[in-house]
């Protein structure tokens, strides 16, 4: 506990590099670092390539636009060309039936001495060697450093076959400036996306910490034995659940404390009792019967029962522990549930002769079922005992094992005391005796009936009890029945 206190000190007090903020806030920045580094060379690697291949799209469109006009109407292509020319800055020549028409970023050039005559050949040698439709070569000019892309195409009319040519040429402006811009505008997108990820780490990382820092201040508070906490999962569905499980995990803590408790308070009680006798009687016979012998046998025997009280009540004990701690491992077998319950009757049927007692026994011939031989045992011993202990004047105790489809049912019946609806759903729970043992003097721990459960549900057996107050009540449980 004391580590969790100081563990949680450290965090806020001392930089913790395995904390949850410092984990965010170092993915945040790689993050950014990578995208910032990824923008970097996009545009030193590929804006060059990018930026060739969209004029070479653009001026391509543009000429193909041109074309299609042309071969309609070669006066509104010739207009058109020159509104281009003068909006992309490029330069526009028809070479057609014999005339020129040039348009230089929208000015139309009359004197027969047009610029970029060099480029003009070039393309038109290129378009005659290459015999395409189109072709399109990337210029340097020597002079001014300046690159052009110079495209040129066959313009035909009504069908007829190459009626002339048409060249585009377009500036492509050194990229490096753009770079440049570009670069200086990188160094406030890095600032401003490093401080932003900063920010929205811290954000996220405190978002994500509070739903857990109050579960670990609830954690520790129920360390220290504060069961009246909850744990609140905030907003996430996953802390949410987390909040779930540990509000279980107390109750469940609570439950066993409680019964811990309960358990040492019923245990000593029931141990006391006995000891107590053992010591009186031993000190009756250290005092008074030592030398009496039908006294002091009498005496003795008592010292004996009440031995035997002690040892039962101890193994009861734990049986019921290890049954709680899902400690008991079944030894199943197929076996004549008849046979087991005629065994444990015929203990039982000594009280008949004896103690004017009137148990009696109904069952089929055999019937086979599977489970743990010894724990079934166990369970009808108990219950038989129960309906003995609790039998009414008539001493009656009917048991009986009955077919029910494809169970078999075993039962005890007794008209004794009989238990209220109230309690009766609570006779199962470790230690509970009914309110009808008060002022009787019944021999009982509470603990019986819990085994008699837990060996049950461990079979996944069906159980149950009816019972009346005055009148008697019948216990009973059901197995499937096993096939030979
Ligand atoms: P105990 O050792 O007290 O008999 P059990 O677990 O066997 O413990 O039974 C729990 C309580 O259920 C008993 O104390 C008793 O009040 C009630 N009970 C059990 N069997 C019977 C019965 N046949 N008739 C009336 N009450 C019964």
């Amino acid at each position: 506990m004391s580590d969790i206190n100081s563990n949680m000190k450290m965090t806020k007090t001392k930089f913790d590099k395995k904390s949850i903020k410092t984990t965010t806030l170092a993915y945040f920045l790689l993050l950014a670092l990578s995208l910032i580094l990824l923008i970097f060379f996009l545009q030193n690697l590929f804006i060059k390539n990018y930026y060739e291949d969209m004029k070479i799209k653009e001026t391509k469109n543009l000429a193909k636009t041109i074309e299609v006009l042309y071969e309609k109407n070669p006066q509104k292509a010739i207009s058109y060309a020159s509104g281009k020319s003068l909006y992309t800055g490029t330069f526009i020549r028809f070479d057609a039936n014999g005339t020129t028409t040039v348009f230089d970023s929208g000015t139309p050039l009359y004197n027969s001495n047009y610029p970029f005559e060099y480029e003009v050949q070039s393309a038109r040698a290129k378009l005659s060697v290459d015999a395409l439709p189109s072709v399109s070569l990337l210029t340097d000019d020597k002079n001014s450093g300046m690159s052009r892309l110079v495209f040129a195409t066959y313009l035909r009319k009504n069908n007829d076959e190459n009626t002339g040519i048409l060249y585009i040429i377009a500036p492509l402006y050194p990229v490096q400036s753009t770079i440049s811009i570009l670069q200086s505008q990188l160094v406030y997108i890095s600032i401003i996306a490093l401080i932003l990820s900063i920010f929205i780490a811290f954000f996220l990382s405190d978002r994500l910490l509070r739903p857990i820092e109050s579960i670990t201040k609830s954690a520790i508070r129920l360390s220290q034995g504060k069961y009246d906490i909850k744990f609140n999962g905030g907003n996430f569905s996953e802390t949410i659940a987390l909040a779930g499980a540990l509000n279980t995990a107390s109750y469940e803590m609570q439950k066993t404390d409680f019964y811990h408790r309960d358990l040492i308070a019923n245990v000593s009680h029931d141990l006391k009792t006995p000891l107590t006798m053992i010591k009186s009687y031993a000190e009756m016979i250290y005092d008074i019967s030592g030398d009496n012998q039908a006294k002091r046998n009498e005496h003795l025997q008592i010292i004996i029962s009440e031995a035997d009280r002690l040892n039962n009540l101890v193994s009861d004990m734990l049986t019921v522990s290890k049954l709680q701690s899902n400690n008991v491992s079944l030894n199943k077998e197929k076996f004549d549930i008849v046979y087991i319950a005629k065994n444990v009757f015929d203990t039982f049927k000594i009280l008949n002769e004896h103690d004017g007692y009137n148990i009696t026994f109904e069952a089929p011939k055999s019937i086979l079922v599977f489970g743990d031989k010894e724990k079934i045992k166990q369970v009808m011993a108990n219950l038989i005992s129960n309906a003995v202990k609790y039998a009414g004047e008539d001493k009656v105790v009917n048991i009986e094992l009955k077919r029910i489809g494809r169970k078999i049912q075993f039962s005890v019946k007794d008209h004794g005391v009989g238990i209220s609806n109230e309690e009766i759903s609570h006779v199962w729970e470790r230690y509970y005796r009914t309110s009808a043992n008060h002022g009787r003097d019944i021999d009982g721990t509470g603990i019986g009936l819990s085994i008699v459960k837990g060996i049950l549900v461990l079979h996944n057996a069906d159980y149950g009890v009816k019972s009346k107050v005055g009148k008697g009540s019948t216990f009973w449980f059901t197995m499937d029945i096993a096939k030979k």
